[in-house]
């Protein structure tokens, strides 16, 4: 069994992460989280794209642990924002991970945008890196649009306020699994999935 790390500290995107590898199941493979492997410091996020956001945390987990590293840098590009939030995503109103806050912002600063100009798209950037060297990164897309009131219980972030494109339920509406086949993270995820075999030899 080759033990690969995934790396992340938001618990509600780890265990959507965990979720979508378990379904994929890849032979030789065994997945760890940061609570089997000894701590190391959280480097900031300071990257312009999610990609080099998911670069930089593989590497860092890599380095630290020697195991090959997954890790992943998502949020939401709002049209009418000219992409933003983008990767400030999880800090938007200025707390980092206050998703009700995020949410709230969001909302008021799309009050006077109508419906037809009120498309945004979910972005996940994932990346696996080797201690040895080997990189990749891939990227999931999810288009949508964003409503005006909160719906849904399931997911987390800004999932109550957005409707993917082909729906009219909100992806916190969604069942867990069937976000998964459609989301940013699980397209991201099944690109990467390749190279994951790759490593089990
Ligand atoms: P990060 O990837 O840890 O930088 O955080 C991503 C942020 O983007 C989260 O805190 C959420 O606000 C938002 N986000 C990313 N993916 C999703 C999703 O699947 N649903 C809802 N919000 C998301």
């Amino acid at each position: 069994m080759t033990r690969v790390l995934l790396a992340s500290r938001n618990a509600k995107k780890l265990a959507e992460l965990r979720r979508i590898l378990a379904a994929e199941r890849v032979a030789g493979i065994e997945i760890v989280g940061l609570d089997d492997v000894p701590s190391f410091p959280d480097a900031p996020e300071t990257g312009a794209t999610f990609e080099e956001n998911a670069l930089a945390k593989a590497r860092d987990a890599a380095a630290a642990t020697g195991l090959p590293s997954i890790a992943d840098d998502s949020g939401l590009a709002i049209d009418a924002l000219n992409g933003m939030p983008g990767v400030l995503s999880a800090r938007w109103s200025g707390k980092h991970g206050d998703d009700q806050a995020n949410l709230d912002l969001v909302l008021a600063q799309l009050t006077d945008v109508p419906d037809e100009r009120r498309g945004a798209a979910f972005v996940c950037a994932a990346a696996l890196v080797h201690p040895t060297g080997p990189e990749s990164v891939h990227r999931g897309e999810w288009r949508g649009t964003l409503v005006r009131a909160m719906r849904g219980d399931h997911g987390f972030g800004y999932d109550p306020i957005f409707v993917p494109e082909g729906d009219t339920r909100t992806s916190a509406e969604l069942a867990p699994a069937e976000k998964d086949t459609l989301s940013h993270r699980g397209r991201a995820l099944s690109l990467l999935l390749p190279h994951l075999s790759d490593l089990s030899g």
